[in-house]
């Protein structure tokens, strides 16, 4: 990297209060990969073209869920923080084979700390262990991981700002990279955003792959979107991306 490029992303850093960064052992693959046609077995979407430069990885050796928490401590490195009640990091299995991903906290989630827990959450449960009975995979919501774009709650819900997703999304990377699943669900537009790069809307990715890093991802609609009257023929649509990729992650 040239010397005037490493300056600005560390006085990008330093701006947003990150004191510690963490050289890799090895050479890192690119952030986002082209397209590769192994598995999943369909096409997966090229990724690279539209995608945002990437940025360097800030994730340490040996990194955890715990450490990217303590990290993110009490977090005030965006306007997100000023009308927060909860930080929600995260919840379910720190070695879970699939992620989902949201955009970020609704009221109920900011009350209580833990994404997905209102009327969205509720669906998302659903659709997680009612899918996967059907298809008969013995999967209970505490055996994924649940997280967001950004960790606070943007006020009356909006969707949540370009910077903010760029200050937040060092964590959700960290997370996945820790992780480190099969697969990964992006649930809706700000989702699929963050961890593709592409711009389209939901209608036009969903139940394709795509590639975070080396990580197979598919898109779908978020759940609060299904929770609405008009919106009942995207439930069947989001009901078959959750089957094709439950049997990618658990066959
Ligand atoms: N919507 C989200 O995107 N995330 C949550 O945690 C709850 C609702």
């Amino acid at each position: 990297m040239n010397p005037d490029l490493l300056r600005s992303y560390l006085a990008y850093y330093q701006d947003l209060g990150i004191k510690d960064l963490y050289r890799q052992q090895a050479a890192a693959p690119p952030e986002r990969t082209p397209a590769i046609a192994a598995e999943p077995p369909e096409a997966i979407a090229a990724v690279a073209s539209t995608a945002p430069a990437p940025l360097p990885s800030l994730a340490p050796a040996g990194d955890s869920l715990l450490r990217i928490l303590e990290e993110i401590g009490d977090c005030r490195r965006c306007r997100l923080h000023e009308g927060r009640t909860k930080l929600v990091f995260g919840v379910g299995n720190e070695h879970a084979e699939l992620v989902f991903v949201g955009e970020g906290p609704g009221a109920d989630e900011d009350a209580q700390g833990i994404p997905f827990v209102g009327r969205a959450g509720q669906l998302l449960t659903q659709m997680i262990e009612g899918t996967a009975k059907k298809e008969g995979i013995p999967l209970e919501r505490e055996q994924v991981y649940i997280c967001n774009v950004v960790k606070c709650r943007p006020p009356g819900n909006r969707t949540p700002e370009p910077d903010e997703m760029e200050i937040c999304g060092q964590f959700l990377y960290r997370q996945l990279s820790s992780i480190h699943p099969k697969a990964i669900c992006a649930l809706g537009g700000t989702a699929a955003r963050a961890l593709t790069g592409h711009k389209e809307g939901v209608t036009k990715m969903r139940g394709k792959w795509f590639k975070w890093r080396d990580i197979p991802v598919m898109v779908t609609y978020h759940p609060s979107y299904l929770l609405r009257p008009y919106n009942q023929s995207a439930k069947r649509e989001a009901w078959e991306d959750l089957k094709k990729l439950l049997h990618f992650v658990f066959d």
